[in-house]
Protein backbone atom coordinates (compact mmCIF):
# COMPACT_ATOMS: atom_id res chain seq x y z
CA UNK A 1 0.00 0.00 0.00
CA UNK A 2 2.37 2.65 -1.30
CA UNK A 3 -0.27 4.87 -3.63
CA UNK A 4 -2.60 6.88 -2.02
CA UNK A 5 -5.94 7.43 -3.14
CA UNK A 6 -7.52 10.82 -3.60
CA UNK A 7 -11.37 11.26 -3.10
CA UNK A 8 -12.69 14.01 -4.90
CA UNK A 9 -15.98 15.37 -2.66
CA UNK A 10 -17.64 17.59 -1.52
CA UNK A 11 -20.42 18.48 1.19
CA UNK A 12 -22.59 20.98 -1.65
CA UNK A 13 -24.04 17.78 -3.64
CA UNK A 14 -26.66 17.91 -0.69
CA UNK A 15 -27.81 20.53 -2.39
CA UNK A 16 -28.71 18.52 -5.21
CA UNK A 17 -31.91 16.89 -3.26
CA UNK A 18 -35.82 15.97 -4.37
CA UNK A 19 -36.88 17.86 -1.18
CA UNK A 20 -40.56 15.15 -1.04
CA UNK A 21 -37.15 13.03 -0.40
CA UNK A 22 -37.89 9.82 -2.49
CA UNK A 23 -35.97 9.74 -5.26
CA UNK A 24 -33.52 6.64 -5.15
CA UNK A 25 -30.73 9.14 -6.42
CA UNK A 26 -30.52 11.16 -3.06
CA UNK A 27 -28.05 12.48 -1.05
CA UNK A 28 -27.93 10.20 1.64
CA UNK A 29 -26.53 7.47 -0.65
CA UNK A 30 -23.62 9.45 -1.54
CA UNK A 31 -23.19 10.79 2.45
CA UNK A 32 -23.25 7.04 3.79
CA UNK A 33 -20.66 5.53 0.92
CA UNK A 34 -18.21 8.58 2.21
CA UNK A 35 -18.29 8.03 6.00
CA UNK A 36 -17.75 4.14 5.12
CA UNK A 37 -15.00 5.30 3.30
CA UNK A 38 -13.99 8.05 5.82
CA UNK A 39 -14.41 5.28 8.89
CA UNK A 40 -12.61 2.40 6.78
CA UNK A 41 -9.50 0.86 8.39
CA UNK A 42 -7.14 2.02 5.07
CA UNK A 43 -8.55 5.34 6.04
CA UNK A 44 -4.82 6.83 6.44
CA UNK A 45 -4.30 6.14 2.59
CA UNK A 46 -7.31 8.51 1.47
CA UNK A 47 -6.79 12.06 0.99
CA UNK A 48 -10.18 13.92 0.24
CA UNK A 49 -9.86 16.96 -2.00
CA UNK A 50 -13.13 19.22 -3.21
CA UNK A 51 -13.85 19.38 -6.46
CA UNK A 52 -12.44 23.22 -8.24
CA UNK A 53 -14.68 26.22 -8.86
CA UNK A 54 -16.57 25.53 -12.39
CA UNK A 55 -14.37 25.76 -15.80
CA UNK A 56 -17.38 26.37 -17.78
CA UNK A 57 -15.31 26.14 -21.25
CA UNK A 58 -14.67 22.64 -21.02
CA UNK A 59 -18.17 21.78 -20.78
CA UNK A 60 -17.91 22.53 -24.69
CA UNK A 61 -15.53 19.65 -25.13
CA UNK A 62 -17.67 17.00 -24.67
CA UNK A 63 -21.75 18.84 -24.72
CA UNK A 64 -22.81 21.09 -27.53
CA UNK A 65 -23.75 24.96 -26.55
CA UNK A 66 -27.37 24.24 -26.46
CA UNK A 67 -27.63 21.58 -24.08
CA UNK A 68 -24.61 23.40 -21.51
CA UNK A 69 -27.12 26.72 -21.88
CA UNK A 70 -30.30 24.28 -21.23
CA UNK A 71 -29.06 22.69 -17.76
CA UNK A 72 -28.21 26.55 -17.08
CA UNK A 73 -31.84 27.46 -17.38
CA UNK A 74 -33.29 24.59 -15.86
CA UNK A 75 -30.91 25.01 -12.87
CA UNK A 76 -31.76 28.40 -12.64
CA UNK A 77 -36.01 27.77 -12.53
CA UNK A 78 -35.16 25.94 -9.03
CA UNK A 79 -35.68 22.36 -7.95
CA UNK A 80 -38.15 20.75 -11.03
CA UNK A 81 -37.84 17.40 -12.99
CA UNK A 82 -36.39 18.12 -16.48
CA UNK A 83 -37.80 14.56 -17.38
CA UNK A 84 -39.55 11.73 -15.88
CA UNK A 85 -36.68 10.81 -13.79
CA UNK A 86 -34.11 13.50 -13.42
CA UNK A 87 -34.43 16.57 -11.30
CA UNK A 88 -32.74 19.60 -11.05
CA UNK A 89 -32.27 22.43 -8.11
CA UNK A 90 -30.85 26.13 -8.62
CA UNK A 91 -27.36 24.52 -7.81
CA UNK A 92 -27.59 21.62 -9.81
CA UNK A 93 -25.30 23.57 -13.16
CA UNK A 94 -22.56 24.75 -10.57
CA UNK A 95 -22.35 21.52 -8.72
CA UNK A 96 -22.56 19.28 -11.78
CA UNK A 97 -19.98 21.77 -13.77
CA UNK A 98 -18.04 21.40 -10.82
CA UNK A 99 -17.55 17.72 -10.44
CA UNK A 100 -17.15 17.83 -14.55
CA UNK A 101 -14.14 19.96 -14.10
CA UNK A 102 -12.30 18.08 -11.19
CA UNK A 103 -12.49 14.80 -13.82
CA UNK A 104 -11.21 16.85 -15.91
CA UNK A 105 -8.20 17.93 -14.41
CA UNK A 106 -8.36 14.52 -12.87
CA UNK A 107 -5.76 13.34 -15.52
CA UNK A 108 -2.97 15.58 -14.66
CA UNK A 109 -3.50 15.06 -11.24
CA UNK A 110 -3.41 11.61 -11.53
CA UNK A 111 -0.59 11.64 -14.37
CA UNK A 112 1.68 14.09 -11.51
CA UNK A 113 1.01 12.47 -8.63
CA UNK A 114 0.57 8.81 -9.00
CA UNK A 115 -2.44 8.95 -6.98
CA UNK A 116 -5.78 6.59 -7.62
CA UNK A 117 -8.23 8.96 -8.21
CA UNK A 118 -12.17 9.08 -7.16
CA UNK A 119 -14.35 11.12 -7.77
CA UNK A 120 -17.75 10.87 -6.02
CA UNK A 121 -20.01 13.53 -7.65
CA UNK A 122 -23.68 14.04 -7.43
CA UNK A 123 -25.82 13.50 -9.90
CA UNK A 124 -24.50 10.95 -12.08
CA UNK A 125 -22.72 11.20 -15.08
CA UNK A 126 -22.72 8.17 -17.42
CA UNK A 127 -25.80 8.70 -19.43
CA UNK A 128 -25.31 12.08 -20.21
CA UNK A 129 -24.55 12.33 -24.41
CA UNK A 130 -23.33 15.51 -26.19
CA UNK A 131 -26.86 16.96 -26.79
CA UNK A 132 -28.14 14.81 -23.28
CA UNK A 133 -30.48 12.17 -23.88
CA UNK A 134 -28.30 9.61 -25.79
CA UNK A 135 -28.99 7.03 -28.18
CA UNK A 136 -33.08 7.41 -27.75
CA UNK A 137 -32.95 6.57 -24.01
CA UNK A 138 -36.14 7.79 -22.60
CA UNK A 139 -34.55 10.09 -20.15
CA UNK A 140 -31.50 11.66 -18.72
CA UNK A 141 -31.43 9.21 -16.14
CA UNK A 142 -30.79 11.24 -13.24
CA UNK A 143 -27.40 12.26 -15.25
CA UNK A 144 -26.95 16.06 -16.00
CA UNK A 145 -22.56 16.30 -16.94
CA UNK A 146 -20.95 13.29 -17.81
CA UNK A 147 -17.87 12.83 -15.55
CA UNK A 148 -16.30 9.99 -17.22
CA UNK A 149 -15.99 11.57 -20.33
CA UNK A 150 -14.87 14.81 -18.71
CA UNK A 151 -11.96 12.75 -17.76
CA UNK A 152 -11.38 10.69 -20.62
CA UNK A 153 -11.24 13.76 -23.00
CA UNK A 154 -8.25 15.15 -20.84
CA UNK A 155 -6.39 12.43 -21.04
CA UNK A 156 -6.78 12.03 -24.91
CA UNK A 157 -6.32 15.42 -25.05
CA UNK A 158 -2.69 14.77 -23.60
CA UNK A 159 -2.39 11.83 -26.33
CA UNK A 160 -3.35 8.94 -23.94
CA UNK A 161 -4.32 5.62 -25.00
CA UNK A 162 -7.28 5.63 -23.48
CA UNK A 163 -9.68 2.67 -21.59
CA UNK A 164 -13.26 3.40 -20.36
CA UNK A 165 -14.41 0.39 -18.31
CA UNK A 166 -18.11 0.68 -17.42
CA UNK A 167 -18.87 -1.80 -14.95
CA UNK A 168 -22.54 0.16 -13.34
CA UNK A 169 -25.83 -1.56 -14.36
CA UNK A 170 -27.07 0.65 -16.38
CA UNK A 171 -24.98 1.05 -20.11
CA UNK A 172 -23.31 3.86 -19.85
CA UNK A 173 -25.15 5.35 -23.21
CA UNK A 174 -23.68 8.88 -22.92
CA UNK A 175 -20.38 8.10 -22.82
CA UNK A 176 -20.04 5.82 -25.25
CA UNK A 177 -22.14 8.42 -28.06
CA UNK A 178 -19.50 11.33 -27.16
CA UNK A 179 -16.49 8.71 -28.12
CA UNK A 180 -18.71 6.42 -31.00
CA UNK A 181 -16.28 8.10 -33.99
CA UNK A 182 -13.15 8.26 -31.50
CA UNK A 183 -10.83 5.25 -32.58
CA UNK A 184 -8.64 6.28 -29.84
CA UNK A 185 -10.73 5.59 -26.84
CA UNK A 186 -11.78 1.89 -26.28
CA UNK A 187 -15.21 1.49 -24.12
CA UNK A 188 -15.59 -1.60 -22.50
CA UNK A 189 -19.25 -1.47 -20.85
CA UNK A 190 -21.07 -4.31 -18.70
CA UNK A 191 -24.50 -4.09 -17.76
CA UNK A 192 -27.68 -5.79 -17.49
CA UNK A 193 -30.01 -6.41 -20.53
CA UNK A 194 -33.17 -4.65 -20.71
CA UNK A 195 -33.36 -1.98 -18.67
CA UNK A 196 -33.05 1.29 -18.83
CA UNK A 197 -31.69 3.14 -21.40
CA UNK A 198 -32.60 -0.18 -23.82
CA UNK A 199 -29.00 0.62 -25.60
CA UNK A 200 -25.99 -1.42 -25.84
CA UNK A 201 -26.00 -3.78 -27.91
CA UNK A 202 -23.34 -5.73 -28.89
CA UNK A 203 -23.63 -5.40 -32.21
CA UNK A 204 -23.11 -1.49 -31.65
CA UNK A 205 -19.25 -1.20 -32.31
CA UNK A 206 -18.53 2.14 -32.74
CA UNK A 207 -19.22 4.52 -35.37
CA UNK A 208 -16.53 5.22 -38.67
CA UNK A 209 -12.86 4.81 -38.21
CA UNK A 210 -14.01 3.43 -34.28
CA UNK A 211 -15.34 0.08 -35.00
CA UNK A 212 -15.12 -2.35 -32.66
CA UNK A 213 -13.49 -0.06 -29.98
CA UNK A 214 -17.01 -0.08 -28.61
CA UNK A 215 -17.73 -3.54 -26.67
CA UNK A 216 -20.70 -4.06 -24.93
CA UNK A 217 -21.44 -6.77 -23.34
CA UNK A 218 -25.35 -7.10 -21.99
CA UNK A 219 -25.55 -9.83 -19.51
CA UNK A 220 -28.72 -11.13 -18.31
CA UNK A 221 -31.31 -10.70 -14.97
CA UNK A 222 -29.34 -12.77 -12.22
CA UNK A 223 -26.20 -12.36 -13.07
CA UNK A 224 -23.42 -12.39 -10.56
CA UNK A 225 -19.52 -12.77 -9.98
CA UNK A 226 -18.99 -15.87 -12.37
CA UNK A 227 -19.95 -13.50 -15.09
CA UNK A 228 -18.59 -10.39 -13.83
CA UNK A 229 -15.22 -12.42 -12.82
CA UNK A 230 -15.61 -14.43 -16.43
CA UNK A 231 -15.89 -11.03 -18.41
CA UNK A 232 -12.72 -9.58 -16.79
CA UNK A 233 -10.73 -12.27 -17.26
CA UNK A 234 -12.13 -13.17 -20.50
CA UNK A 235 -12.79 -10.26 -22.48
CA UNK A 236 -11.11 -7.15 -20.56
CA UNK A 237 -7.83 -8.76 -19.94
CA UNK A 238 -7.50 -10.02 -23.16
CA UNK A 239 -8.85 -6.70 -25.10
CA UNK A 240 -6.20 -4.71 -22.45
CA UNK A 241 -3.45 -7.03 -24.15
CA UNK A 242 -3.94 -6.02 -27.25
CA UNK A 243 -4.72 -2.62 -27.16
CA UNK A 244 -2.21 -1.61 -24.60
CA UNK A 245 -3.68 1.08 -22.61
CA UNK A 246 -2.12 4.03 -21.22
CA UNK A 247 -4.67 5.34 -19.23
CA UNK A 248 -7.74 3.64 -17.27
CA UNK A 249 -11.29 5.72 -16.52
CA UNK A 250 -14.07 3.72 -14.62
CA UNK A 251 -17.31 4.54 -15.02
CA UNK A 252 -17.51 2.82 -11.15
CA UNK A 253 -21.21 2.39 -10.72
CA UNK A 254 -22.40 -0.16 -7.83
CA UNK A 255 -25.80 -0.70 -8.80
CA UNK A 256 -24.95 -4.70 -9.94
CA UNK A 257 -24.90 -5.59 -6.50
CA UNK A 258 -27.48 -7.92 -5.18
CA UNK A 259 -30.14 -6.55 -3.59
CA UNK A 260 -30.09 -3.13 -5.56
CA UNK A 261 -33.31 -1.57 -5.61
CA UNK A 262 -32.88 -0.65 -9.33
CA UNK A 263 -31.48 -3.80 -11.13
CA UNK A 264 -31.89 -7.10 -11.16
CA UNK A 265 -28.39 -8.55 -11.10
CA UNK A 266 -26.32 -10.04 -8.20
CA UNK A 267 -22.77 -9.54 -7.66
CA UNK A 268 -21.59 -9.27 -4.51
CA UNK A 269 -18.37 -7.37 -3.22
CA UNK A 270 -15.99 -10.24 -4.50
CA UNK A 271 -16.02 -8.66 -8.07
CA UNK A 272 -15.70 -5.38 -7.19
CA UNK A 273 -12.33 -5.88 -5.01
CA UNK A 274 -11.46 -8.53 -7.84
CA UNK A 275 -11.85 -5.47 -10.59
CA UNK A 276 -10.01 -2.53 -8.22
CA UNK A 277 -7.10 -5.20 -7.80
CA UNK A 278 -7.20 -5.78 -11.69
CA UNK A 279 -6.73 -1.60 -12.01
CA UNK A 280 -4.69 -1.59 -8.91
CA UNK A 281 -1.89 -4.39 -11.79
CA UNK A 282 -2.51 -2.10 -14.38
CA UNK A 283 -1.72 0.83 -12.36
CA UNK A 284 1.96 -0.67 -11.76
CA UNK A 285 2.45 -1.72 -15.46
CA UNK A 286 1.59 0.82 -18.56
CA UNK A 287 -1.12 2.69 -17.21
CA UNK A 288 -0.28 6.43 -16.18
CA UNK A 289 -3.80 7.16 -15.19
CA UNK A 290 -6.32 5.26 -13.35
CA UNK A 291 -9.63 7.45 -12.99
CA UNK A 292 -12.36 6.36 -11.02
CA UNK A 293 -15.63 8.08 -11.22
CA UNK A 294 -18.59 6.46 -8.96
CA UNK A 295 -22.03 6.37 -10.70
CA UNK A 296 -24.86 4.47 -10.12
CA UNK A 297 -25.62 2.34 -6.58
CA UNK A 298 -29.14 2.71 -4.25
CA UNK A 299 -28.71 0.34 -1.84
CA UNK A 300 -25.99 -1.72 0.43
CA UNK A 301 -24.21 -2.08 -2.33
CA UNK A 302 -23.05 1.55 -3.23
CA UNK A 303 -21.37 1.37 0.63
CA UNK A 304 -20.04 -2.01 0.76
CA UNK A 305 -19.25 -2.02 -2.92
CA UNK A 306 -17.20 0.66 -3.29
CA UNK A 307 -14.92 0.36 -0.02
CA UNK A 308 -14.07 -3.11 -0.99
CA UNK A 309 -13.24 -1.60 -5.07
CA UNK A 310 -11.06 1.44 -3.21
CA UNK A 311 -9.45 -1.29 -0.52
CA UNK A 312 -8.42 -3.64 -3.50
CA UNK A 313 -7.29 -0.49 -5.66
CA UNK A 314 -5.00 0.28 -2.90
CA UNK A 315 -3.62 -2.98 -2.24
CA UNK A 316 -4.04 -5.01 -5.33
CA UNK A 317 -5.40 -8.22 -3.25
CA UNK A 318 -8.43 -9.78 -3.85
CA UNK A 319 -9.33 -14.13 -3.20
CA UNK A 320 -9.65 -15.23 -6.59
CA UNK A 321 -13.03 -17.59 -6.26
CA UNK A 322 -13.66 -20.46 -8.37
CA UNK A 323 -15.14 -19.55 -11.94
CA UNK A 324 -17.15 -23.07 -12.58
CA UNK A 325 -20.30 -21.82 -14.42
CA UNK A 326 -20.90 -20.46 -18.15
CA UNK A 327 -21.16 -16.60 -18.16
CA UNK A 328 -24.93 -15.30 -17.81
CA UNK A 329 -24.76 -14.05 -21.12
CA UNK A 330 -27.74 -15.11 -23.82
CA UNK A 331 -26.28 -17.13 -26.70
CA UNK A 332 -26.78 -14.60 -29.32
CA UNK A 333 -25.04 -12.02 -27.65
CA UNK A 334 -22.26 -14.05 -26.83
CA UNK A 335 -21.82 -15.54 -30.18
CA UNK A 336 -21.85 -11.64 -31.86
CA UNK A 337 -19.29 -11.02 -28.85
CA UNK A 338 -16.92 -13.79 -30.04
CA UNK A 339 -17.51 -12.42 -33.62
CA UNK A 340 -16.34 -9.00 -32.47
CA UNK A 341 -13.49 -10.36 -30.41
CA UNK A 342 -12.08 -12.26 -33.25
CA UNK A 343 -12.64 -9.39 -36.08
CA UNK A 344 -11.63 -6.62 -34.40
CA UNK A 345 -9.05 -7.87 -31.78
CA UNK A 346 -7.91 -11.24 -32.71
CA UNK A 347 -9.04 -12.75 -29.86
CA UNK A 348 -9.96 -15.94 -29.52
CA UNK A 349 -13.07 -16.53 -26.87
CA UNK A 350 -13.13 -19.78 -25.13
CA UNK A 351 -16.92 -20.47 -24.43
ZN1 LIG B 1 -26.71 2.50 -12.97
Amino acid sequence: MNRMVRIVYSEKHKLHADPRGYHPENPERLERAFKALMDAPFNKYLKVVNPPSPKEDLLFLVHNEYYVNYILEESRKGFHYIDFDTYVTEYTYELAASFFTASFESAAEALNTKEFIVVMPRPGGHHAGVNGVAFGAPTLGFCVFNYAAAAAKSLLLKGYKTLIIDFDAHHGNGTQEIFWNEGRVVHIDIHEEGIYPGSGDVRDLGGVNAEGTKINIPVVRGAGDETYLWTLANVIDKVVEVFQPNALVVSAGFDAHSGDPLTGLNVSDETYRAFGAYFNKLAYSDVKAVISVVEGGYGKGLISGLVNYVEALLSGQFIKPEITGKPLIREGALRDLKTLLSRYWGIELQV
